[in-house]
This record gives structure tokens, C-alpha cells and sequence, in this order.
């Protein structure tokens, strides 16, 4: 079953225990960072390239626009990208490389994870191996930390 955006924002507004993925109506995920852009940054070509090749497919294939939060590694300087976060849930065997390279590619569906009150996932990062801790969240509302053409996480 997919979620409507006013499902979507309902649970954004009284969050469920745990942190969990949802598929959602087409036209969910466009709507959520307009809320608050602030915090959000578009990555560059270079970036997106990065993501590609190392879910090993064309950059083309991706469905963008790719936004993220803006942050700095603190301990290797690394701007965070979506690259970051993907590595990590990969690294982490939470979800397989070939996984999240058909969530990011597809073209019928969309998904959205909304952090639940156990705080969701801490994100490591690619280039260093340090956890991004706190700073990674924009603030309270409707927001996403990272989200392309078929995902966000908010
Ligand atoms: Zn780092």
C-alpha cells in the first residue's frame, strides 16, 4: 500500500517508534524538502558521478534532482553527499548495493524513511569512517535530510 503525503506528514508530526521505510504516491517526495530548503543543498555533477559509480550504474540512469543536507565531515572535511548515506546502510548490511541502485533508478515507484523516536540511523562517513552525528538534522518540521527523484529520508 502507498502512502499519501498527508499520511506521510502525519507520521513526520507524531512520529512512530521505530525508524522505518514506506513506499509513497507518486508526487510525495517532490513536495517534502520544498517545506524547508534551507538546510538542503542540490549536489554537484561530480557527486552524483561518485554515487554512480559506486552503486555501478550510469549517472544518467539515477533520477535526480539529489539534495542533502549541508555538512562538512569534522574530522576529514568530506562533504557529506547521499553517497555517504548509502555506504552506510550498505556497510551495514542493512540493505544490499543492487537494492538501493533499483530504489534510486526506478521508475514507477517512490519510497520514503521516516526516522522514528529510536532516532533513526547514525550515518557514517565514506571517505573516513567517522560517525556524522547531530548537525545531520535541519530541525524540527516537515524536512528531508537527503532525497533524489524516488527517495528521501526525513
Ligand atoms: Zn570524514
Amino acid at each position: 500500500m502507498k502512502l499519501s503525503y498527508d499520511e506521510i506528514v502525519q507520521m513526520l508530526r507524531d512520529r512512530p517508534e521505530r525508524t522505518r521505510t514506506y513506499e509513497v504516491e507518486s508526487g510525495v517526495i517532490e513536495r517534502l524538502p520544498s517545506d524547508t530548503p534551507a538546510c538542503l543543498r542540490p549536489m554537484d555533477e561530480d557527486e552524483v558521478q561518485e554515487l554512480a559509480d559506486y552503486l555501478r550504474v550510469a549517472p544518467s540512469l539515477l533520477h535526480g534532482p539529489f539534495h542533502v543536507v549541508d555538512h562538512t565531515c569534522s574530522s576529514c572535511a568530506r562533504t557529506t553527499t547521499f553517497l555517504d548515506f548509502v555506504k552506510t546502510a550498505v556497510d551495514a548490511r542493512l540493505h544490499s548495493r543492487d537494492t538501493l541502485r533499483s530504489v534510486l533508478t526506478d521508475d514507477e515507484a517512490a519510497w520514503v524513511t521516516v526516522r522514528g523516536q529510536d532516532g533513526g540511523r547514525p550515518v557514517v562517513c565514506a571517505n573516513c569512517g567517522n560517525t556524522l552525528l547531530g548537525a545531520l538534522k535541519c530541525g524540527g518540521g516537515e524536512y528531508s535530510e537527503y532525497s533524489s527523484g524516488t527517495y528521501a529520508y526525513a
